[in-house]
């Protein structure tokens, strides 16, 4: 279903589950991949930040940072140990 390689989405770290959601660039509901993005900081990683759930596009590679609401069901969903 995902093409084999979509160059922004090589880097993913960790798939949390996909769902459909409206993507501003391509103005209609499509398919994102819903994931954690570790942030480096100087000395570490922190596994938490604010900003770390991202959901992209599958058909444009654009990515959304989720917040609130959002966030929180994409870190409850399936797929999280
Ligand atoms: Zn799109």
């Amino acid at each position: 279903m995902i093409p084999e390689r979509l160059p922004s989405l090589s880097r993913i770290p960790k798939e949390l589950g996909r769902e459909e959601r409206y993507c501003e660039r391509c103005e209609a509901r499509t398919d994102h991949i819903l994931y954690r993005v570790p942030k480096k900081m100087i000395f570490f990683y922190v596994k938490n930040h604010a900003g770390n759930i991202h959901a992209t596009c599958i058909r444009c590679a654009r990515s959304t940072v989720l917040t609130g609401k959002e966030r929180e069901r994409a870190l409850s969903g399936p797929g999280v140990s």
